[in-house]
């Protein structure tokens, strides 16, 4: 996949922008009495951190409109490495002021502050959790559908709590304009966490699809097929995928990204080849028809424009061949 240098070079500005937002604000906007350069190095790591944590946010949560053309894979790639850089950045805060100035060891005892020392720890707890489960879920046999909603859960608080506990430290953030323009900042990145796991399910609602089959294929993999009820249904480019939900309600844990590997000009009726590799995959062939189904998509951008003459040579492995399929029978048609 090409990504334009230009888009690429784009997104990267607003994702530092963003990034560099709260720390900008607390040297921009206040003029605390001026201390030591290690502890004010300290405590704009702790905001830069809070920068990329908020941005986290904005970049693994599906939202087609940031970072446009650059690929959800690219952005979780990304997500995954700022994350590892972010929790170096809220291990670094606490430890350079305290190398700095011992008596900061005050902020994580419970003492007279209490709230404000169980922001700062739950901080530095909830980081770490967000990162070893993420990074050795399946060595510490952790469902995905599990890890999932801890890591929604693990990411509210983290960012909650590290406005808080700036807020609560009262030094970078007296005034009140970087007061509001913190809690903004924070407000609309937990807005877009709500975003993508309440509204977005609750948006789905709006439109059913149906189970019309679904066949074992030799017991390694199986055939779903959805159709639309009494909707457009999904327009998509061959080798792009969803999300899909089964069941009653589109609010579920468990949400699987599957590509179509039918034909697009059909937006009506959508068909999946799921190979067999864990307890979702493996119990779709028992799946009754008219079990009612929630499709979020398309995403993705390895495509092909089935109109373009150049050549293509396609090398796939597995079940790999899922979106090829879909762009040969889009060519076809
Ligand atoms: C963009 C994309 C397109 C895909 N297209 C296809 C396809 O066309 N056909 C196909 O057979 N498989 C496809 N997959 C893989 C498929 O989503 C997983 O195999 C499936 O979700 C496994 O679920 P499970 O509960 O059966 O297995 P589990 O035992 O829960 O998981 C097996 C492995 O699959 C991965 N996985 C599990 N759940 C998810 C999830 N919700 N999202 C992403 N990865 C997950 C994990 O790395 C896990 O280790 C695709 C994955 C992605 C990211």
């Amino acid at each position: 996949m090409k990504i334009p240098y230009l888009t690429l070079t784009a997104w990267i500005a607003v994702y530092f922008l963003l990034t560099l937002l709260p720390m900008g604000l607390a040297i921009a906007f206040e003029r605390p009495p001026a201390r030591t350069l290690a502890v004010e190095t300290g405590a704009l790591l702790g905001f830069l951190g809070m920068g990329v944590l908020a941005t986290q946010l904005v970049i693994s949560g599906r939202h087609r409109w940031f970072a446009k053309g650059v690929g959800q894979d690219n952005l979780l790639q990304f997500h995954r490495q700022m994350g590892i850089f972010a929790w170096l950045l809220v291990l670094a805060h606490p430890t350079t002021l305290l190398i700095a100035e011992p008596a900061y060891l005050e902020f994580l005892h419970p003492g007279d502050e209490p709230l404000r020392a169980f922001a700062l720890s739950g901080v530095l707890v909830a980081t770490t959790l967000l990162i070893v489960t993420s990074l050795w879920r399946q060595g510490l046999k952790l469902q995905y559908e599990w890890w999932r909603a801890l890591h929604g859960l693990l990411a509210l608080f983290v960012v909650s709590a590290g406005f808080g506990h700036a807020l609560m430290v009262n030094h970078h953030t007296t005034g009140w304009p970087v007061k509001i323009a913190l809690a903004l900042i924070v407000g609309a990145a937990l807005l877009l966490l709500v975003d993508s796991r309440l509204l977005r399910p609750w948006r789905l609602k709006g439109k059913r699809w149906t189970v019309t089959k679904a066949e074992e294929i030799n017991g390694e993999a199986t055939h779903l097929v959805v159709e639309a009820d009494n909707h457009e249904g999904l327009l998509f480019k061959p080798g792009q995928y969803a999300w899909i939900t089964l069941g009653d309600s589109p609010f579920s844990l468990q949400q699987h990204p599957f590509s179509m590997n039918s034909n697009p000009h059909n937006s009506r009726c959508l068909e999946f080849t799921a190979k067999h590799s864990g307890d979702f995959t493996s119990s779709l062939s028992e799946i009754k028809k008219g079990t009612r189904a929630w499709v979020e998509g398309p995403y993705g951008v390895f495509t092909l424009d089935p109109s373009s003459n150049r050549d293509a040579v396609m090398v796939v492995g597995g079940v790999g061949i899922t979106p090829i399929i879909s762009m040969l029978r889009s060519c076809v048609a």
